[in-house]
């Protein structure tokens, strides 16, 4: 049987930005996905503005 690192469930944003943090550490990372393609799901529905604390004072909780 074939064997990798890590598992990812899911090719949302989440799921791809870490499979990339793992595969940069070395870990061989396999992401399974339910859908035919990748960010086909609730991470292309958005409104292409990445929620990261961009609008919120520096320092603040939300930031
Ligand atoms: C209407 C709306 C607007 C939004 N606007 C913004 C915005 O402007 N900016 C922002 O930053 N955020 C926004 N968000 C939030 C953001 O889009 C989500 O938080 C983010 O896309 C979630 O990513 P995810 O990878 O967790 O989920 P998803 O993108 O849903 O990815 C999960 C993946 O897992 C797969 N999956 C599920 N179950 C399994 C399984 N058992 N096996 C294999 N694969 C599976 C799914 O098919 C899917 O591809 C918005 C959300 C909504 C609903």
């Amino acid at each position: 049987m074939e064997q990798v690192d890590c598992i990812i469930a899911g090719a949302g944003v989440i799921g791809l930005a870490i499979a990339r943090a793992l595969a940069e550490r070395g870990l061989e990372t396999l992401v399974l996905e339910a859908t035919d393609a990748i960010g086909t799901e609730t991470s292309s529905r958005n409104s292409e503005v990445i929620h990261a604390g961009l609008y919120y004072p520096q320092g603040s909780l939300k930031a």
